[in-house]
């Protein structure tokens, strides 16, 4: 008798020890329509379900903070390099530690200390109107600041993190003088005020108000799919120096997260072949893991050769590019 309770109670122990979590909640401020239906189909596979809290990021954050050890969140996702660097200088990630991660993920796309991880790419590159140039008038982000192009560039604010981004890793391939010349010269090219999205940059060039821009692929990818936005024509820049700009949209497990194990298994899943083929192509963005399909609509594209800096200097540079963009009036 005594035997069958000693053993009852080690199986609770083992048991207990080894259950996984049959919930998680991921804090959110990518789509959730862009998410869902590949994590439905990891919740059929493994029986956990998973909520989601959308939100605007820097929000998402301050709750994450505020709500403490008492915080439901298990993952956080956001998208840019430089807002997940901030949420990692916030102590809110725990690091993470995966073989399959290490394994899916390039190293450049994710934290040296494994706190958050690339689970797409979003190239940043020039879009330029087909009615007034063609692809052998480009070359570089720097050479856009030659002044044969006065009048003709558009560009969109400083103030989003993407651009920020962009100029952090001129910082890091130039120094902050080069760069600061380069971003000083784009100034006085612009044709017209900054815009306040990539897509109206994009409108923009279209209708000729400007000739050239320089936007993330896939608000391309999404114009493309109608007839008139036909003039509007990608250049991969800086293909024979260090590659196209490429930012990513990422996640990592929350400090106080309950469900460690779980959510590692999520962010695995997410790397994953059968994910990778959906999670990027759903934002007409491209896979992280090499090899995994890229949307129908932006296969002519090609391939391109990428600045593969680690996308954590484009955060840890992030304050530097914010002042950059002060002293040269770029708005
Ligand atoms: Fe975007």
């Amino acid at each position: 008798m005594k035997k069958i309770s000693i053993c009852a109670s080690l199986f609770i122990l083992v048991s207990c020890a080894y259950e996984p979590a049959d919930e998680l909640t991921i804090y959110t401020s990518r789509q959730p329509q862009l998410i869902e239906p590949i994590v439905e189909k990891f919740s059929l596979e493994t029986g956990i379900k998973v909520n989601f809290l959308s939100g605007n990021a820097q929000e998402l954050m301050e709750r994450i903070d505020v709500e403490g050890d008492n915080s439901p969140a298990d993952i956080f996702m956001t998208v840019d390099a430089g807002v997940l660097w901030q949420a990692a200088e916030r102590d809110i990630f725990s690091s993470t530690n995966s073989k399959i991660l290490e394994e899916n993920i390039p190293s450049y796309l994710r934290d040296p200390e494994n706190k958050w991880f690339g689970l797409s790419k979003r190239a940043r590159t020039i879009v330029y109107s087909n009615d007034q140039f063609n692809d052998n008038d480009f070359s570089t982000y720097e050479d856009l600041a030659d002044p044969k192009w006065k009048g003709k560039l558009c560009l969109r604010t400083s103030k989003k993190v993407y651009n920020r981004s962009l100029m952090a890793s001129m910082i890091d391939a130039y120094g902050f003088e080069k760069a600061k010349e380069v971003v000083t010269g784009w100034i006085s090219n612009l044709a017209t005020e900054v815009f306040s999205n990539d897509t109206n940059a994009l409108k923009a060039v279209s209708s000729g108000q400007c000739g050239l821009t320089i936007v993330n692929t896939y608000y391309l990818a999404r114009l493309l799919d109608d007839p008139q936005y036909d003039n509007l024509t990608l250049f991969w820049a800086n293909q024979s120096d260090r590659g196209v700009h490429v930012n990513i949209s990422g996640a990592g497990i929350v400090k106080t997260s309950k469900n460690k194990q779980a959510a590692t298994l999520l962010l695995e899943y997410l790397s994953s072949e059968k994910a990778q083929d959906f999670y990027a192509s759903a934002n007409k963005e491209y896979p992280v893991l090499d090899g995994a399909m890229v949307h129908a609509s932006i296969k002519d594209w090609g391939e391109f050769i990428e600045d593969n800096i680690n996308v954590g200097k484009l955060g840890s540079l992030q304050k530097e590019a914010v002042f950059l963009a002060q002293e040269v009036g770029y708005k």
